[in-house]
């Protein structure tokens, strides 16, 4: 089996910072070592890291992305393949996608389909949430074989969207009393769709067409009542683990922490573009240029009565949020987002960004806003104990799988079309952003897949993760 030693590097955890030295055998670390010990010990090397003046922390994990799914009258551009080897260029050593499945349509079948797409193709690791867009008698039955035998254990149900992907209080009960049954997690997309369709209609109506109404169309006050709402719903079905994706908004993130105050299993994430981006400087840019930041729930005003950006960034160092995810949706602007030319609500919603939240979110450590220590935790190691992938993923240990981040604090990072951007889009939602810091080695079981500037990983080395519970349960 191959070695390969990580020499000289600060080794970075949830819990702090350590001078040691990495060994790894294969696909999985087989020691960390005190310096020098390597060399004592006559440790015969294939290939030798040297992390000098550089931190190694755990392959980043993306549990929200959205490679190649229908929406909208198209679908996102970046395939398993582009997507994770952008993941690769990010840090990223395993994602999480949402398989879908659409109402009338068949569980399995839904589930197949994104075996199909991703078997084969990926260059990091990759696990499945289960998407239910149809809550019924079959849905539920198969909810739980899924969790028993397929290793899927988390389940997404939507509060917006009507007609598309949609579910009702009651079958949002009614799913939530499954998974109480059978031990997974509701993620929900908490914002009220039915009440959102209203105002959108009267905005078109009105002539109000610009990618800026999408935003004034779903307020946060919208988010923190579905937000509330769900967490009513998951407290009723027997303090069902609830995790809300993609927070945007003070209103809820303060009903978050009031549930998680009162010790309900009741998580969170938030996504880059909620921490940095606004209405009025992206959302409003002149022409129809805004529509590259079409997502939902919407990038929210700075002119609100909530500070969102400030309380989001609060909240992860408070841990009322655990994860940044990105949502990773992306359409390119020509053909894409242009369907809503004349039109918000024809816009599809979703950008990319899978590439860039190690980056974005080191840069929130730059500017005080989360330690180094809670950078890692949000980003590598609580996604991997929420979704019940630890000890294998999210942390530097003996035993675990070989998934490393070897992070340059010295370096720069320029992301633009022309700049770093491998994601497979003709535009990025981050240009000209600069970062205070760069990714310097990827490694995804052991195998070095970005050194030098230069993405060395292979299709098809990237293998499905068959995931267990989550571990955060009171
Ligand atoms: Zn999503």
């Amino acid at each position: 089996m191959t070695r390969t030693p990580i020499k000289n590097g600060t080794v970075v955890s949830p819990t702090g910072r350590h001078e040691v030295d990495v060994l790894i055998e294969g696909e999985k670390i087989l020691a960390l070592l005190e310096r020098g010990k390597s060399e004592s010990l006559n440790i015969t090397a294939d290939k030798v890291v040297d992390a000098t003046g550089k931190y190694v922390v755990p392959g980043g994990i993306d549990v929200h992305t959205h490679m190649e799914l229908p929406f909208g009258g198209t679908a996102a551009v970046d395939t398993f393949e582009t997507g994770t080897i952008a993941a690769a260029w990010g840090g990223v050593t395993t994602i999480v996608d949402m398989a879908l499945q659409r109402y009338g349509e068949n569980v399995h079948e839904g589930l197949a389909e994104w075996h199909r797409k991703a078997g084969g193709n990926c260059a990091v690791d990759y696990a499945f949430h289960q998407i239910i867009g149809g809550v019924d008698e079959q849905s539920l039955k198969d909810m739980t074989y899924l969790v028993d035998h397929e290793g899927v254990t988390s389940f997404k149900l939507f509060m917006a969207y009507p007609g598309v992907f949609y579910s009702d209080d009651g079958q949002i009960l009614r799913a939530m009393q499954t998974a109480s049954e059978n031990g997974s997690t509701i993620m929900m997309h908490a914002e009220n769709g039915i009440a959102i369709d209203v105002l959108v209609q009267q905005h078109i109506a009105r002539g109000e067409t610009d990618p800026k109404y999408h935003s004034y169309s779903r307020p946060s006050l919208f988010e923190g009542e579905a937000t509330n709402r769900a967490i009513v719903l998951s407290k009723v079905a027997g303090n069902v683990p609830l995790y809300i994706v993609h927070m945007s908004a003070s209103e809820a993130l303060n009903a978050l922490a009031e549930a998680r105050h009162e010790g309900l299993n009741v998580f969170g994430e938030t996504c880059p573009q909620y921490l940095y981006m606004t209405l009025e400087d992206h959302l409003a840019r002149p022409g129809f240029e805004g529509a590259k930041f079409v997502c939902s729930p919407p990038i929210r005003s700075k002119h609100d009565t909530h500070d969102h950006h400030g309380d989001l960034w609060k909240g992860l160092r408070m841990n009322e949020l655990a994860v940044v995810s990105t949502d990773h949706c992306p359409f390119c602007y020509k053909d894409q987002k242009e369907l809503g030319l004349g039109n918000f609500s024809k816009i599809p919603n979703g950008m990319g960004g899978v590439e860039h939240r190690m980056e974005l979110i080191y840069q929130g450590v730059v500017l005080g806003e989360l330690t180094l220590e809670r950078w890692v935790e949000t980003c590598c190691t609580t996604p991997a104990r929420m979704f019940g992938m630890y000890p294998q993923k999210g942390v530097i240990a003996p035993g675990s799988d070989a998934d490393i981040l070897v992070w340059d604090p010295n370096k720069k990072t320029k992301i633009g079309i022309n700049d770093k951007h491998h994601m497979n889009m003709d535009h990025s939602s981050w240009e000209g952003t600069v970062i205070d810091g760069k990714v310097d080695t990827v490694l995804s079981r052991g195998m070095i897949v970005i050194e030098n500037d230069k993405y060395l990983g292979r299709k098809g080395h990237g293998k499905f993760i068959k995931r267990g519970l989550c571990q955060y349960l009171n």
